[in-house]
C-alpha cells in the first residue's frame, strides 16, 4: 500500500478482511468460483430423527429458529462460528420491527432495548437535481448483538438445540429426511433450512456457478468526530458517473458515531474495480460528503461487502426437503442491501408456511418453493437496477442517472407518502408505479432505453403486467378465502401459499 493512501486509516485486520473479500469478488468476476458438491441424494429412508428441522447459519437463522421452536418443533441450529450479532446496527422501519412483538418473540420492552438509535428526517438527494425529506423510513438502528443474544436465550429456553463452532459440511437427501454432516457430527431431520447467506455452499451448488446478474458494492464506516447531526441520507449523490458507475451515499446517526456508506450497482465484468479501490474512493470523497477532514474523525469500524443478485430469484432448490431463507434465498431486490429487513417482512409468512408444510409432511421441492415464491414487485426493480448502472465500455451523458433519479423522485414526492414511502422500503406497488411512470419526463427516460436494451425492457413489461395481476388477485383471494375451508389440508396449503405470493408479490404487506 502507498504510504499516502487513505487506506492507512484501516486497522491491519480490517485491511486483511477487505483484501479477502476482494479476492472473492475478483474470483467471481473472473468466473473462478468452482461450485462445491455438498448435496447428494439417496433412494433409501432414514429411521430416526434428531430434530424436525436443522437450520444451517445462525445470523438470520436464529429468527426463524426461535419462531418455529416456540411452535413446538424440535430444532437444531448449527453455526460455523459463535452465534453473535455484528457491532454495526441494522437499519429498518418500525412496521417491520413490530413483527417480533406480533409473533410473541420479543416483548415491547425487549424491542425498545433492541433499538440502538432512532432518527428523523432522512434525505433523498441527487447531484444537480432534486432533494426531498421523509420521516420514519428505515430510521431505526437495531443492535444486532443485543437482538441475537436475546433471541438465542429465547430459543434455548424454548428447548432449542444450538451447536456453535459446527460448520455445515454436506447433506444427503433421503426419501423421508435429510442427513447432515456438520463439524464432527451427523444429524438427521425432516427438513433442512439454509441460512448460510449469499455464499452458502448449498446455493453455490444449486446455482451451478452461474454468474450473478448484478452486484451491489458497499463500503463505509462508523466514526466519531462529526458535528452533531440528527438527520440521515437514505440515498444521496453529489458526483456524476465516475469510473463507469454512479456513486450513491447513505448516512445516519449511530450509537457510537455516524455511519456513512458508499454504494453502487455494477455487473460482474472482469474489468470492474476492486473493493479496495472503492474504499479509497470512499475515503477520498467522504470529506466532501460530510464536510469534514478525515483526520478529524475517529473511526470506530469500517464496513464493506458485495451483494450478488440473480434475475432467477428467489432460488428454487433442485432438491426436496431444503428451503433457503435470508440472503441465501435471494428474496430481496437487486437495489437493496437490507436483508435483515427483508427477512423480518417475511418472518410471519415463513413461520406459518413452514409449520403447515411440516404438519402435512409436504416437503417436496415444488411445495417448498411456494414458500419462496416469485414476486413481480421485486422483479420489476431489475429495470431500476439497470437504469442506475453503466456498462464497462458504455459512453453515457455523465449526469444521466442523477437526472433520471431526480425526475422520478420529484414525481413520487408530488404524489405523496403513499407512493414514496413503500418505494423507499424496497416495496413496489402497482398503483404507485402506474401513477408515477406517466408523469416522469420522457426526455429523461428515452435516452436511457437504448442503454438498458430490449430484453430487460421486455422482461420488465412481463413483470409489470404480473404486478397488475397480483394486485388484482390479492383482494379477490382474500375474499374467497372463507370459501376454501372445504378444501383438503393439502389444497389449503397451496391456496395459502398463492395468497401469500399475491400479497407479498404486489407489495400488499406494507401500508
Ligand atoms: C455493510 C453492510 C450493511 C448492511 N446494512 C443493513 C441494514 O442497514 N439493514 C438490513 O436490513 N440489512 C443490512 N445489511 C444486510 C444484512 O446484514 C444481511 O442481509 C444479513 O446479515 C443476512 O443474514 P444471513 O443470515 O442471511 O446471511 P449472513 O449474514 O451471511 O450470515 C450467514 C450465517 O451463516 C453462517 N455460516 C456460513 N457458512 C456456514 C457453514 N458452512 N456452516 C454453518 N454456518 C455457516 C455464518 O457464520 C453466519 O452466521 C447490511 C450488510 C452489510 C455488509
Amino acid at each position: 500500500m502507498n504510504s499516502n493512501s487513505n487506506l492507512s486509516y484501516l486497522p491491519e485486520n480490517t485491511l486483511k478482511g477487505l483484501k479477502f473479500a476482494d479476492s472473492r469478488w475478483q474470483a467471481l468476476r473472473n468466473n473462478k468460483l468452482t461450485p462445491p458438491t455438498v448435496i447428494t441424494q439417496s433412494q433409501e429412508t432414514l429411521n430416526e430423527f434428531d430434530a424436525d428441522i436443522i437450520i444451517c447459519g445462525g445470523t438470520l437463522g436464529i429468527l426463524i429458529a426461535t419462531t418455529l421452536q416456540k411452535k413446538g418443533y424440535r430444532i437444531i441450529l448449527i453455526e460455523k462460528g459463535k452465534l453473535k450479532g455484528r457491532e454495526q446496527e441494522w437499519n429498518i422501519s418500525r412496521q417491520e420491527l413490530n413483527t417480533f412483538v406480533e409473533l410473541d418473540v420479543l416483548s415491547d420492552k425487549e424491542l425498545e432495548q433492541a433499538i440502538a438509535t432512532e432518527y428523523n428526517p432522512a434525505r433523498v438527494s441527487f447531484h444537480k437535481g432534486y432533494e426531498l425529506w421523509v420521516q420514519d423510513v428505515l430510521n431505526i438502528g437495531v443492535d444486532p448483538v443485543f437482538l441475537l443474544e436475546t433471541l438465542k436465550q429465547k430459543f434455548l429456553e424454548a428447548g432449542g438445540n444450538l451447536l456453535e463452532n459446527t460448520p455445515f459440511n454436506s447433506a444427503i437427501i433421503y426419501d423421508n429426511g435429510v442427513l447432515v454432516n456438520a463439524g464432527d457430527t451427523v444429524l438427521k431431520s425432516r427438513l433442512l433450512i439454509d441460512g448460510m447467506g449469499h455464499f452458502s455452499p448449498i446455493v453455490q451448488q444449486a446455482r451451478k456457478g452461474e454468474k450473478p446478474d448484478g452486484i451491489c458494492l458497499v463500503v463505509g464506516s462508523c466514526a466519531k468526530g462529526y458535528t452533531n447531526n440528527d438527520t440521515g441520507d437514505l440515498i444521496a449523490s453529489f458526483t456524476p458517473i465516475l469510473n463507469q458507475c454512479q456513486y450513491f451515499w447513505e448516512a445516519f446517526p449511530a450509537r457510537d458515531g455516524r455511519t456513512t456508506y458508499l454504494f453502487t450497482y455494477v455487473d460482474t465484468h472482469p474489468d470492474r474495480f476492486s473493493l479496495e479501490f472503492f474504499m479509497e474512493e470512499y475515503l477520498r470523497l467522504l470529506p466532501e460528503y460530510q464536510n469534514i477532514e478525515l483526520n478529524k474523525l475517529q473511526f470506530e469500524r469500517f464496513l464493506f461487502g458485495f451483494f450478488p443478485a440473480y434475475q432467477n430469484s428467489p432460488l428454487k432448490m433442485p432438491w426436496n426437503r431444503i428451503l433457503p431463507i435470508g440472503d441465501s434465498a435471494g428474496g430481496q431486490s437487486p437495489v437493496s442491501f437490507g436483508g435483515f429487513g427483508s427477512m423480518l417482512r417475511h418472518l410471519k409468512r415463513l413461520t406459518l408456511g413452514i409449520d403447515e408444510a411440516l404438519n402435512l409432511d409436504i416437503l417436496d421441492q415444488n411445495s417448498l418453493s411456494l414458500l419462496q415464491p416469485y414476486q413481480p414487485n421485486i422483479s420489476v426493480t431489475w429495470l431500476f437496477q439497470k437504469t442506475m448502472s453503466v456498462e464497462v465500455h458504455q459512453t453515457v451523458f455523465p449526469n444521466q442517472i442523477n437526472d433520471l433519479m431526480s425526475g422520478v423522485f420529484r414525481v413520487m414526492d408530488q404524489l405523496g407518502d403513499d407512493v414514496l414511502k413503500p418505494f423507499l422500503q424496497d416495496v413496489i406497488q402497482f398503483p404507485a408505479l402506474m401513477k408515477t411512470l406517466p408523469l416522469v419526463n420522457p426526455k429523461l427516460v428515452l435516452p436511457i432505453l437504448p442503454k438498458v436494451g430490449v430484453k430487460p425492457l421486455l422482461d420488465w413489461t412481463v413483470h409489470y403486467f404480473n404486478l397488475a395481476i397480483y394486485s388484482g388477485l390479492y383482494p379477490v383471494g382474500k375474499w374467497v378465502k372463507p370459501l376454501t375451508n372445504h378444501l383438503s389440508p393439502q389444497q389449503q396449503y397451496y391456496y395459502h401459499r398463492w395468497l401469500d405470493s399475491w400479497k407479498y408479490g404486489s407489495g400488499g404487506d406494507i401500508n
